[in-house]
């Protein structure tokens, strides 16, 4: 018997792993201290555990220590990016690209400077979600001062050509900034191989805590010099001031620890499910179809369509899985998916698109579960549709 509800809608965020809830216990007794004390034992072991995750996090990306500035998440991290490297570079310049299929964490800021006179070029995509990167080399500039474009999409799971839309941003010597919220400790990520400028990163995306994220802030070739968004006791070398959330913090460190050491199994693992419940749900039923790159996708990421079925009413169907739909993706509204109509969909593909977010505590079980309850609910659901209907759709009932 499988436990229900059944959770796959790890895009959104993710359970904190065990492991990292009793990493973060003792910050709550005895190890409370704050980071920036300075004058007693409290203060020097709560900063020593930041440490230890400024550490693990510059480890599993490629960078040091000293270029990791902890914030509340990747919105926060995005922001900081966006507004801190425009208001440094006015001087240099007043125009920033970025991508259709952006989370609203960077298509919100952006909106915000060309509200106050910036430039702004959006990037189309493909029908797979991808930036060409041809389209960034013609878009920069002698003005361009920031590139902002994802590392992997949160609704279709595609992964842009971070590598070359890098070397075109170094060989431009415009700065690159990347939201890897739903990349960081999925995929394998190297801030220096990749030519990324800025980084941001969350923790409860990765089975950390909520209300904690991370900006990667190049220090060398080139130094990065970002304007704080907030201000205060000058905390993180002056880029972000606020006393630190050391439990969250911690959380984050040995979540990524553990995903250093847990990825290439983990994705095998994942991909393999995944991949079975797409198979499984397309042989069981008709006019299926893929959101997102068949192959440059995170290996935890199935986005389908089910023609002729209202992905509102399929997630009412079923009640015990909890999935989420194109037709309300960014939960706090309820416009539908901008990442799939910049992909080319038609209106009927984005409000009938699923998104299942498969995760670490997934199993097996769950999966065939899962696809069970997709085909009833299809199948149940098609049945009472005219436009199925009038499809000719009931003839491929008889398909089982
Ligand atoms: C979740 C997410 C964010 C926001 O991260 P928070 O830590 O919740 O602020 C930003 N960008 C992407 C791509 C995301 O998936």
């Amino acid at each position: 018997m499988t436990r229900t509800p059944v959770y796959m809608d790890s895009h959104a965020t993710t359970r904190v792993d065990p492991r990292v809830v009793q990493a973060m216990l003792p910050c709550f007794d005895t190890e409370f201290g704050n980071a920036a004390s300075r004058t007693h034992a409290f203060g020097w072991r709560a900063e020593e555990a930041v440490t230890r995750a400024r550490t693990h996090m510059a480890r599993l990306i490629g960078a040091d220590p000293k270029e990791i500035v902890f914030t509340s998440g990747a919105t926060e991290s995005d922001n900081l990016a966006i507004f801190g490297a425009f208001e440094a570079l006015r001087s240099k310049g007043d125009h920033i690209v970025t991508g259709a299929t952006e989370h609203h964490a960077v298509l919100d800021p952006v909106a915000r400077l060309q509200s106050r006179g910036a430039r702004v070029t959006v990037l189309p995509v493909d029908r797979d979600g991808r930036v060409d990167p041809g389209d960034v080399r013609r878009a920069i500039t002698g003005r361009t001062v920031l590139v902002s474009l994802m590392f992997a999409n949160n609704e279709v799971g595609t992964l842009h050509p971070v590598a070359e839309i890098g070397a075109i941003c170094k060989e431009a010597g415009v700065l690159f900034h990347s939201d890897a919220a739903q990349a960081v400790g999925k995929v394998p990520v190297d801030v220096q191989a990749l030519g990324v400028d800025l980084l941001s990163m969350s923790a409860h995306k990765a089975y950390g805590p909520k209300g904690v994220g991370a900006l990667f802030v190049r220090r060398k070739n080139p130094r990065v010099a970002l304007e704080p968004i907030l201000f205060g006791g000058g905390h993180e070398r002056g880029l972000r001031s606020g006393t630190l959330n050391v439990p969250g913090i911690v959380g984050f460190g040995e979540a990524l620890r553990i995903a250093a050491a847990e990825m290439p199994e983990e994705s095998r693992r994942l991909r393999a499910l995944r991949d079975r419940l797409h198979q499984e749900i397309a042989a069981r039923l008709a006019d299926v179809t893929l959101n997102g790159h068949p192959v440059e996708r995170l290996p935890h990421n199935l986005n389908l369509s089910f023609a002729y079925v209202e992905g509102e009413a399929l997630m009412s169907a079923l009640d015990d899985i909890a999935v989420s739909s194109g037709s309300a993706c960014t939960s706090a509204s309820k416009e539908p998916s901008h990442v799939l109509r910049a992909m080319g969909r038609t209106d009927d593909q984005v409000v009938t698109s699923i998104r299942f977010g498969l995760g670490r505590f997934n199993t097996r079980d769950e999966v065939d579960y899962v696809v069970e309850r997709v085909e009833g609910a299809v199948t149940r659901l098609r049945a009472l549709s005219p436009l199925y209907e009038a499809a000719g759709g009931g003839a491929r009932f008889s398909r089982r």
